[in-house]
Order: C-alpha cells, then sequence, then structure tokens
C-alpha cells in the first residue's frame, strides 16, 4: 500500500515522470505548472503542518504510477489553485492552455459538490453526477489520486471525519475506480476505507498476515522457484513473482464466512509470459506437474471481465501440499490489469489517446447511469459494493460474433440488442437471427457463450415498433426510437410541405412569387431557418404557425396599437439561474439551468439534465426534449422560494377583435407582468404568444383561466418550443 511522502520534492517527481515521459517541451509545462503552483499555495499549510505543495506533488506523483500525460500531471500539480487560492480558470487557460484549464476546472466542480449520501438513490446520484460532469476521463483519474492522498493523510482529522471520508470514498469512488479498471489506485483507496471504517478488523488480518509471513515466503519461494525451472526446461520466457493479496479482499472473504487458513491465495503467484499462446502453454505445464484443484480454473483471456482485466486463473496443490493460487498473463495484460483504462497512455496508440479513453470510460460507465432505471429500492447503503459487483457479473453476459469476438450485453438481451451493439445498420436492416446454428425469434433471450449472426436484408424497412418492448440495452432503445424520429422528421417534412402549398393557394400567392431565388432566402433567414426543409418540418411539427411564416412574408405593418402596448409592457428582472430554485438530491453547489424551451415555474413537475462540463439544466418532466434522454436524467425537486420566473404561453383567438388590451389587463390584475409578446394574425385566427413573470404555477393556471374567460378567445395553451 503506497503512503504519503512528505518529503516529496519536484525534482524526485521529474525523475520519475522522465522514465516515461521524454519530450522536453512536455517536462517543461511540468515544471512551469509546479513553479505556478508553488507560489499560489506559498504560506498554506495543511492540517498536517506541511508546506500545502506537498499533497498536489504527491497527487502527481500516485498519477505517475498509471503513467500519466503530462497534461494531467500538470493539471494534478494545479488541482487546489482554483479553489483555495483564487485563480480563474481563465488565469489557468492563458497559462496552460485550454486542456489543463478544463482537467483544473473539472477536478474544482467535483471537489465542490457537497456529497452526503446515505441511501442508495442520492449514493447513485452523486456516481452519476461525477461521472456525468466529466467531460474528460482525465478529470476523474485525478480526483481518485487527490482522494487517494486524501485518505493517506486522514489521520489528522477526527474519528467521525475519518469515517464519513471513508464511507464516501467507499461508496462513491472507488467503483468508479474498479468499473474503469484502476486496480492499482482502487486497492490502496480500499485498504484505506477499510482501515478507517473498521480498523479492528484491519489490524487483525495485518497482523495474522505477519505472523505467518515467513513461512509463507518460503514457501512461495520454494514454489517459485520449481515453478521457473519447469517452465525454463519448455523455453518459456518468464518471470515469477509471489503476490500478496490486498487486506481488503482478505477481508471481503473473511466476512463471507471463510476462515484465515481456508483463504488459498494468501499463497499466491504471478506468472509474467510474452505472448498469449505462452499462456496457455504455461498453464498447461503447470497442471501436468502440479494437481490442479476442481473448478477453481478461470480464464479471462477468452472472456475478460467487464472492466477489460484479462489473464489466467487457477489454483493448485503445490511442491508442499498446499493450494496456490497463480494468475498467468502477458505483460500488456498486466498493465491494463494494474492500470485499467489509463494504460492507454502506455501503448502509445495512433490517434487521440484522449479520445479513445473518453469513448471507453462512456462504455465502461454506462453501468451508473444504467443502475438508476432499476430503481431498485435499497436502504442500506452499506450493501452497495456488492450490489454494484452482483449487477456487473451476475447481469452481464458474454456472446460472441461468427467472427469470435466478444459483445458484452446485459442479462436478458436479445439479438435485437447484440445487433445494435455491433453496429447500427445491423440492427435497423436486422430481419432474422441464427443463435448456435439455430434460427430464434428476434425476442429470444441470448445466454452467455452464445454464438450469434443477424441476418440483415437490404430491402428492410426498418426496426419494428415491437422491438422497443423487448430490447434490454438503451442503446438499442435510443437506436430504434433514432430511427422512427427520422422517419417522423420526413413525415412532418411532407405535411409542413402541404400546409405552406394551401396557405398559398388560399391566398392567392403563385409558387414562383413565393420561391423567387432572393425573397425565399430573404424570408428563410429572416424566420432563423437554414432550408427549405427546416421551414417545412417545423411547420408540419407545429413548432411554427403558418400565420407567422406568412406575416413575415407579406411584412404586414404592425398596428400602432400594438407599438404603444409594447411600450407599456416592462421588461423585467433576468431570468435567475440560482441553485436556491432547486434542490439536487443530496448535492449542494451545483450550477442550475432552467431550460428555455419548456419554462418551468414553481410547482411544475420537474427533471434535471445534467450537462457535460456544465451543470444540471431543469425540464418540465412533459417536454419532449428530455424525453429520449434517460441516462442522463436525475430527480430534482423544487425548493421553496419566493420571486418569479418566466414562462411562455399560447393564446388563440378570433381575429375580428383586438384582444391583447384584454388579456394583458388580466395579466395586470393578477400581479403577472408580461415580458414579451408575439402575435401573429391570420384572417380565421389570431395566436399571440407571450412571456409572463410567474410565482408558481397555480398563480400561471389562474391566469391561463382568467384569460379563457375573455369571450374572443379561443384557446390558451402553455408553449413548449
Ligand atoms: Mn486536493
Amino acid at each position: 500500500m503506497s503512503k504519503h511522502q512528505k518529503d516529496l520534492t519536484i525534482e524526485k517527481l521529474m525523475d520519475k515522470v522522465k522514465t516515461y515521459i521524454t519530450d522536453n517541451e512536455e517536462l517543461s509545462i511540468i515544471d512551469k505548472a509546479y513553479k505556478y503552483a508553488y507560489e499560489k499555495h506559498f504560506g498554506q499549510k495543511r492540517l498536517t503542518g506541511e508546506d500545502y505543495i506537498i499533497h498536489p506533488l504527491n497527487v502527481a506523483y500516485i498519477l505517475t504510477r498509471i503513467n500519466a500525460d503530462y497534461e494531467t500531471i500538470s493539471a494534478a500539480l494545479l488541482h487546489d489553485v482554483v479553489e483555495d487560492c483564487n485563480v480563474s480558470v481563465e488565469e489557468i487557460e492563458s497559462n496552460f492552455g485550454h486542456n489543463i484549464a478544463v482537467l483544473v476546472d473539472g477536478v474544482t466542480k467535483i471537489n465542490k459538490l457537497k456529497m452526503s449520501g446515505t441511501t442508495e438513490a442520492l449514493i447513485n446520484n452523486q456516481r452519476k453526477i461525477i461521472v456525468g460532469l466529466s467531460e474528460d476521463v482525465r478529470v476523474i483519474i485525478i480526483k481518485l489520486a487527490d482522494r487517494l492522498n486524501n485518505m493517506q493523510t486522514l489521520f489528522v482529522h477526527s474519528e467521525k471525519k475519518q469515517k464519513v471520508t471513508a464511507r464516501e470514498t467507499l461508496d462513491i469512488l472507488t467503483p468508479i475506480a474498479d468499473r474503469l479498471g484502476i486496480n492499482s489506485i482502487k486497492q490502496d483507496l480500499e485498504e484505506y476505507c477499510l482501515r478507517y471504517l473498521n480498523p479492528e478488523e484491519y489490524y487483525d488480518i495485518v497482523e495474522k498476515l505477519n505472523a505467518t509471513k515467513t513461512q509463507r515466503d518460503n514457501s512461495v519461494a520454494k514454489m517459485i522457484e520449481s515453478v521457473s525451472e519447469l517452465l525454463s526446461k519448455h523455453d518459456i520466457k518468464h518471470e515469477i513473482f509471489g503476490r500478496s493479496k490486498s487486506i481488503y479482499s482478505i477481508y471481503k472473504k473473511l466476512e463471507k464466512g471463510k476462515r484465515f487458513s481456508e483463504i488459498y491465495d494468501l499463497l499466491a503467484l504471478r506468472i509474467l509470459v510474452e505472448t498469449e499462446q505462452d499462456c496457455y502453454q504455461t498453464l498447461g505445464i503447470i497442471h501436468s506437474k502440479f494437481r490442479p484443484k476442481p473448478k477453481r480454473f478461470k480464464d479471462y483471456i477468452a472472456m475478460p471481465k467487464t472492466n477489460m482485466y484479462q489473464s489466467l486463473h487457477t489454483t493448485v496443490f503445490g511442491i508442499d501440499g498446499q493450494l496456490y493460487e497463480i494468475q498467468i498473463r502477458t505483460y500488456d495484460m498486466d498493465r491494463v490489469a494494474e492500470y485499467g483504462i489509463a494504460s492507454h497512455w502506455s501503448y502509445k496508440e495512433k490517434g487521440s489517446v484522449k479520445a479513445t479513453m473518453q469513448n471507453e470510460m462512456e462504455q465502461k460507465l454506462q453501468f451508473f447511469r444504467a443502475i438508476m432505471d432499476l430503481k431498485k429500492e435499497q436502504e442500506n447503503p452499506e450493501e452497495f459494493v456488492n450490489t454494484v459487483k452482483k449487477e456487473i457479473f451476475q447481469n452481464t453476459i458474454y456472446v460472441f460474433t461468427p467472427l469470435g469476438d466478444v459483445i458484452e450485453l446485459p442479462n436478458g438481451s436479445t439479438p435485437i440488442d447484440f445487433a445494435y451493439k455491433v453496429h447500427t445498420n445491423v440492427g435497423d436492416k436486422a430481419t432474422g437471427a441464427i443463435v448456435n446454428s439455430n434460427m430464434v425469434p428476434l425476442d429470444y433471450k441470448l445466454k452467455s457463450d452464445d454464438i450469434v449472426k443477424i441476418i440483415t436484408s437490404n430491402n428492410s424497412a426498418g426496426p419494428s415498433r415491437e422491438w422497443l418492448s423487448f430490447v434490454q440495452t438503451t442503446h438499442a432503445k435510443t437506436k430504434i426510437k433514432a430511427f422512427f424520429n427520422k422517419v417522423n422528421k420526413e413525415e412532418n417534412i411532407k405535411k409542413g410541405e402541404d400546409i405552406l402549398s394551401k396557405e398559398l393557394r388560399k391566398q392567392k400567392i403563385s409558387n414562383d412569387d413565393f420561391y423567387d431565388v432572393e425573397r425565399f432566402k430573404k424570408l428563410l433567414s429572416e424566420l432563423k431557418f437554414n432550408s427549405a426543409n427546416e421551414l417545412y418540418g417545423n411547420l408540419g411539427s407545429g413548432k411554427i404557425l403558418i400565420n407567422a411564416v406568412m406575416d413575415t412574408y407579406l411584412k404586414k405593418e404592425v398596428s400602432k396599437e400594438e407599438k404603444i402596448l409594447s411600450k407599456a409592457i416592462k421588461g423585467s428582472q433576468k431570468q435567475s439561474s440560482s441553485n436556491s430554485l432547486i434542490d439536487v438530491a443530496g448535492i449542494d453547489d451545483i450550477k442550475i439551468n432552467l431550460a428555455s424551451c419548456c419554462n418551468p415555474v414553481l410547482g411544475d413537475r420537474i427533471v434535471g439534465y445534467i450537462t457535460k462540463g456544465y451543470g444540471v439544466t431543469i425540464h418540465r418532466m412533459v417536454c419532449p426534449n428530455v424525453s429520449n434522454l434517460n441516462e442522463r436524467l436525475i430527480e430534482v425537486k423544487w425548493n421553496n422560494f419566493e420571486g418569479k420566473l418566466p414562462t411562455n404561453i399560447l393564446v388563440r383567438t378570433s381575429s375580428d377583435n383586438n384582444s391583447l388590451i384584454n388579456i394583458i389587463s388580466k395579466a395586470a390584475n393578477n400581479d403577472i407582468p408580461v415580458r414579451k409578446f408575439n402575435s401573429h394574425h391570420s384572417k380565421e385566427d389570431d395566436a399571440i404568444e407571450m412571456t409572463v413573470l410567474v410565482n408558481n404555477k397555480e398563480q400561471l393556471l389562474k391566469l391561463m383561466n382568467d384569460i379563457k374567460m375573455i369571450p374572443e378567445v379561443t384557446d390558451v395553451e402553455r408553449l413548449i418550443k
């Protein structure tokens, strides 16, 4: 377990960095970041009595363990200057560039969140927000290292604070580290958590391990010698290490009721070889000499764990009759096992490493988003880690493509889920499925190890709506809905075209006049559309009224009366966007924005949408703009507050009378300011779009009711754009 280094220096950090970063420019940026942070933190002390800079140095040092790139190391050195030294993100950006500024900003945002989860739902929310807010996966990696160093120095805090921090780490951060496969940091975090949450058991295990250490070391050394000789005889290049089991994993096994002496992997070896073939050959050689314990063999090479872990595991009776747990893997697999998602840094792949990692994170952390939908009532947060493991390992199946590629799916998935996971086109054109050489229905439930072939046809009319009733993955659902949205879009365009040509006939305007190139271009730009199809589409879906189009085309003069009225309307206060309005379960200090499409007001049923790198946007639950976005939605509640919020309503009136004055006076009677309005006239009716400022939904409904009572008003509705 790694320890806090209180005498860490920049020289020592640089020596470590130089073992894998050689570019002089990159090294000088790290050095510059250090000097900058040193100066800004100068004079600040940590509770440990050390200079503050020792903390960011340690965070950066932890990150060198996973070969973090220079931007991540620099951001780690700078990670507390915005929060603690009144430095702006802009200043970081002008000194260190956009990428480093984004990382520092991200860590600062996450650190500002006050985590106070006591129920599973709250904990879920917090994990979801951390993941959702992180525009760049490196933000999460820095956060993990930051937390590890804070755990390493947790001894200075009160026992209560120690327990709270350890609980939060175990509930929220280690599952994220696990999912990203960053074992080297995860194991240290878990170990510190156990030490503070359960000190008695922790030190009990440490003591027992110490008592048996000499004996274990001797046994392991003998076994290593024996296996090594055997492999050399077969010309397999290898390295063998005695491996100590983490205290936390021993604790978990003891907790499950095993006895200390029963935990065989106390005696454990790890064999590193050069190729995958060597792995299997090594296994065969070992099994031929040492009898394997039945049912203990696992092939994580052919079936990698969800966090990319690959290795062969076996347990054999060793030279002295004792059980040894042996892991066999290549050097590359070993790196992935330790670094997880961060192993991309070491591979120096072509293309953007950042994009690859980001992409992978989206996949790996899908789970945290999806679990929200399970809506499992689980009162006891202590069970959370177990649930996570259960969900990952029991609710996941692995199936194969005919070419042998492994596809990971949630339990209960169907050939359609499989098809969309392979490619959108395969899903959209799927007509049948063959599983292990048998034709199966499309709603067939796949099992692990199934070999799945999807039959596609270019003549397929596309997915069937019925599929939505049986697919399991959000991915497939989203893709199927996207297909129909596209079809709808085409239908709307056609409908819009019809509406327009009917109106042109009615108003006796010729197509040649209307579509005059210059004039039509001008019309589109005035209506803020980029193309004719966009205009038709918006007409067809009802987002713009034909009256508005014709008014703009005919350039109707605004009546004098309207001009006077519009002057009389007071411009009111700016839209407030403070988070005192909204409570995001368990989280303080998160940026809140009220959606401008549906303009929620106090009392509306609302839902939050997590925006990357920003915060949470609040929509009405009925808003179609969020109906397809389950993954990023979270629960929110209104706080009680006093103040007015803007919202839009649409009033239709019969055209003969000008009812504006009546409407405005109704608003005035209700003490509701009108911020602006637009009216569209036509022969049949007038449509008035107005923005009003209301205290709450009740007041709004009363106003709408009052307006409805005006004889010439035919309809009042709330507008969603
Ligand atoms: Mn920090």
